[in-house]
């Protein structure tokens, strides 16, 4: 399984493309100014965009969204309790088209794209319906903004909640492995064993 990573906004999102042997692709948020350069990199690998993935429904991570939808017809797939966000995004001086989710989750299913399996885990706490994309046999988790490098997602937004997001993570990631890497929504990647040492926010 390979990984792209593209840094793409106002606010440097992260936006990933995961692919594998068979030439099938996912995408995992979708963040402003992205679209030309994800179709580019599928068009130039040859890549059949199976899903587009988001983590959760912040304006930062779904600028782009809409664009996307329109230029590949792919489904667009969230978290139900985040859906509300893509029908009537922020505000946040920036105009976002609003879109609509094609698959609604709700946490604990499995996806799959090529031969490549991978869990969707409900960790709420950043917003209502923030959601991890877990690979277990690759050992990679997408974390979105629910856990960074050495830090944790802003809690102070509406759907916020800091006791919330605490207990998604020790509850949800910190029961895996240390060997397992994280692809954040913003910043660097970091693994479970630092953050499980070293998060002054969970230590
Ligand atoms: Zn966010
Ligand atoms: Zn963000």
């Amino acid at each position: 399984m390979e990984i792209a990573n593209l840094i793409s906004g106002p606010i440097q999102n992260n936006v990933y493309i995961v692919y594998d042997e068979s030439n099938e692709c996912i995408i995992i948020d979708a963040a402003f100014g992205c679209c030309d350069a994800l179709l580019q990199f599928i068009n130039d690998k040859n890549l059949i965009l199976k899903y587009i993935l988001l983590t959760h429904g912040h304006w930062d991570h779904i600028g782009d969204l809409a664009k996307l939808k329109r230029a590949t017809n792919v489904p667009i797939v969230i978290h139900r309790a985040d859906e509300y966000r893509l029908q009537i995004p922020e505000d946040m001086g920036f105009k976002i088209e609003p879109t609509h989710a094609d698959i609604l989750l709700n946490g604990g299913e499995t996806l799959q794209f090529g031969n490549t399996k991978f869990k969707v885990v409900f960790t709420p706490g950043h917003t209502e319906g923030g959601v991890c994309y877990i690979f277990e046999k690759e050992k990679i988790i997408f974390s979105g903004d629910t856990l960074f490098n050495g830090s944790i997602g802003r809690t102070d937004f509406d759907g916020g909640d800091f006791n919330t997001l605490i207990k998604s993570i020790k509850e949800k990631l910190f029961i895996l492995s240390d060997d397992y890497c994280i692809y954040t929504g913003h910043g660097e990647p970091t693994s479970l064993k630092d953050e499980k040492l070293y998060n002054p926010y969970l230590t």
